[in-house]
């Protein structure tokens, strides 16, 4: 699946929601989403995933985490087969708080990506950089180097298959955006880098995110940046009417 550089905004809905709560959001959402022109998407807790692929029928739906492994003495993991036996076709992997808090690394990033590509989901594939980094201008840098360990040994064809999420992490859940053109300007950054990894045409066809306090009130000015298209949206996509506003920023 070629997702192309859609307009793709994604919620987040973290550790948050219960099977009730998930019906009631998809009931107005789903019928938002079905007129929206954005690919409308959902995260959900591992509890939530069979409910959201049961009554979603406008809104995607993404695990927030998966194992690479196929299967084995993984206690508390849930491997890719797993998800696709409930119908899931993206995962987010790599989120900051996976990575601060459970221990991803880029190699375990990179692994979860060429699994997931190869069993023809979508990988929402995170990266960021700690307010540290960015106060020492070290962003771009960063960035790239988790992109590019995040692909390593991805073909051209899969990358293309994928979706990046740029999430300052100093602006998640902070309610300090990134300017958009600080967002522009890493998201044109990680475009040149794939121009680099891959090519100039797989780099003009790859979606990238951004995520970090995203809003019904910033949307529009974050989704107008030419190398932004789509938003994951953590915080602001716990309810219904925040979520039906960002989908149609428009
Ligand atoms: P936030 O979270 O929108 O609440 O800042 C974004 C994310 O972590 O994906």
């Amino acid at each position: 699946r070629n997702i192309m550089r859609q307009k793709v905004i994604f919620g987040n809905w973290k550790m948050n929601g219960t099977n009730a709560e998930l019906v009631t959001f998809l009931k107005k959402v789903d019928k938002a989403a079905k007129k929206s022109d954005v690919v409308a998407g959902l995260g959900l807790p591992f509890t939530l995933l069979s409910k959201g692929i049961e009554k979603a029928k406008n809104v995607k739906v993404a695990a927030q985490n998966v194992h690479f492994a196929e299967k084995g003495a993984f206690t508390g993991e849930v491997s890719i087969s797993m998800l696709q036996e409930v119908g899931v076709q993206y995962v987010i992997i790599g989120h900051s708080e996976r990575r601060e808090m459970f221990a991803e690394t880029d190699e375990t990033v990179n692994k979860k990506a060429t699994a997931l590509l190869a069993a023809g989901i979508t990988p929402i594939i995170c990266c960021g950089e700690t307010l540290e980094t960015k106060e020492a201008k070290k962003t771009v840098t960063f960035v790239n180097a988790q992109i590019k360990k995040a692909y390593k040994g991805i073909s051209a064809e899969d990358a293309l298959k994928t979706i990046i999420a740029y999430e300052p992490i100093w602006a998640i859940g902070t309610g300090k955006t990134a300017t958009s053109e600080d967002a522009e300007k890493v998201c044109e950054a990680i475009r040149k880098n794939l121009t680099k990894i891959y090519d100039e045409k797989t780099a003009q066809q790859i979606t990238i995110q951004y995520g970090g306090s995203v809003n019904p009130s910033n949307i529009a000015e974050l989704m107008s940046q030419p190398n932004i298209d789509g938003a994951l949206v953590g915080g602001a996509s716990l309810k219904a009417d925040d979520f039906i506003a960002l989908i149609n920023y428009k």
